[in-house]
């Protein structure tokens, strides 16, 4: 069966009676006029959707805990829609943390986790009630143990852990190898758990957590993540008087931003999971572990998409053909960071034939800026609105004020309804944490 990280488009997408095309029953031209451009739209209805394929496609296990990798895109509104999907949250940062508490979530069900986080951000999370910190190094075990005893408090804690496997994707967003920045080294762990037993008296060792990748298409990996730490569990219960029982397997899914993807379903991934668990909890012999899942991208990223006006254009003579948009690697940084691929149609002209091939130009100052390195589309003219598919994940979340543009403001869509979820930036916003020392004020 199909998932919606397997669609290239929301699901509600659709050319309606104006011509035009259509997300949420919203009219994307009619967006564009009405809110302005660039515009980030999400579709609630997908992001609806793809939680509750994950919930389905794990049903049958009966210990599973969904959390959502905050970092693809955070907003008040998001943590609403999906703390109602019954998911906690993975999150990196006092940010986030504060985020997801402002808006509701429910902290016990949440994982704090990242590679250097500060004593603060850990006090923040023991004080809000984080169900669960994830420790990544020998550093952060003495903060960890601080900050609980500091509150009285036991924390229960994940090793993050490199299972040392590697996935087909770049090399930016690998993780899971053995020359990571993230986790410690299996050969580390005798060291952290004889640590924890004989100086940290407030950590209490609940399980491990790994994360692969990201955009992984490949389900054996997810197979032999599994196997990894069912066996680490086992040898650690086996070696010391203790008994993790969760596993963290990451995040990661693919989704489909071109015609040529072919990711994985939800369902084949969970298949490969739970399957990995049943064979392995027997083989290794120990009961079958409550497993958390922290999908970012493949939750977030197909409900998403950028509406830009088209400007500039200009013809290299026997070269390419550019086409300048009103926004770049500010509001999209991924194409510059790692060569990411998109695909676009005209949001007001969407039956036009294909004319041409151009290659699609932001508006900053880096000759990096390119955010579609040729594609087909009809002869574009200044005005119109060019709408980019599956911009949802770390498209927002990474965006940037680069050459002091404003960002953008998002909206969502939902049974012919449009909200604004983040506003537009001003200004005002734009310059209201600068301070001019007093003697550098102009009289
Ligand atoms: C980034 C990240 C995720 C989410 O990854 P996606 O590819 O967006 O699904 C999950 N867990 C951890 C620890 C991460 O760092």
């Amino acid at each position: 069966m199909q998932t919606s990280n397997q669609s290239l488009k929301p699901t509600t997408t659709k050319i309606n009676e104006n011509k035009h095309l259509e997300i949420g029953g919203c009219d994307l031209v009619e967006l564009a006029a009405k809110y302005g451009t660039p515009l980030y739209v999400y579709d609630e209805q997908t992001i609806r959707t793809v939680a509750q394929e994950y919930k389905k496609a794990f049903s049958s296990y009966p210990k599973v805990n969904m959390l959502y990798a905050s970092k693809a895109f955070m907003t008040k509104a998001i943590v609403r829609i999906l703390d109602e999907e019954g998911f906690g949250f993975d999150m990196v940062s006092g940010g986030e943390i504060y985020t997801a508490h402002t808006a509701g979530a429910d902290m016990k069900k949440c994982l704090f986790n990242g590679n250097n986080k500060s004593s603060d951000e850990i006090k923040m999370a023991i004080n809000y009630g984080v169900g669960l910190i994830s420790a990544d190094n020998f550093f952060e075990l003495k903060l960890l143990d601080n900050a609980s005893k500091a509150a009285g408090k036991v924390t229960d804690i994940l090793l993050r852990v490199t299972p040392g496997i590697e996935c087909h994707t770049h090399e930016y967003i690998q993780t899971g190898h053995l020359d990571s920045k993230f986790g410690f080294d299996l050969t580390q762990v005798d060291e952290v758990i004889e640590q924890i037993q004989n100086k940290y008296n407030n950590l209490n060792i609940v399980g491990l957590h790994a994360h692969i990748g990201s955009q992984i298409f490949e389900t054996s990996i997810y197979y032999d993540e599994v196997e990894v730490l069912i066996k680490e569990m086992a040898r650690i219960k086996q070696k010391y008087n203790i008994n993790p029982t969760h596993i963290n397997l990451g995040g990661g899914l693919g989704i489909k931003y071109t015609k040529e993807d072919c990711p994985p379903s939800i369902y084949e991934i969970a298949d490969k999971i739970i399957s990995s668990i049943n064979i392995n909890s027997e083989k290794y012999n120990i009961e079958k572990p409550e497993i958390h899942i922290e999908p970012g991208r493949s939750i977030i990223g197909t409900s998403g998409v950028t509406l830009y006006t088209v400007g500039s254009s200009k013809q290299v003579p026997q070269g390419k053909k550019y086409v300048a948009v009103d926004g770049g690697m500010a509001d999209n940084p991924r194409p510059s960071l790692y060569q990411a691929v998109y695909t676009a149609e005209l949001a007001n002209r969407p039956e036009d034939k294909n004319e041409e091939k151009v290659t699609i130009a932001g508006r900053f100052c880096e000759s990096g800026d390119i955010l579609i390195q040729g594609i087909n589309l009809p002869k574009l003219k200044e005005g119109d609105i060019l709408c980019f598919y599956d911009t949802g994940a770390y498209g927002y979340s990474m965006s940037s004020n680069y050459n002091r543009v404003l960002k953008p403001a998002a909206v969502l869509v939902n049974n012919s309804q449009s909200d604004i979820i983040i506003n537009r930036e001003n200004y005002e916003h734009l310059v209201s944490l600068d301070v001019i020392p007093s003697r550098l004020i102009k009289n």
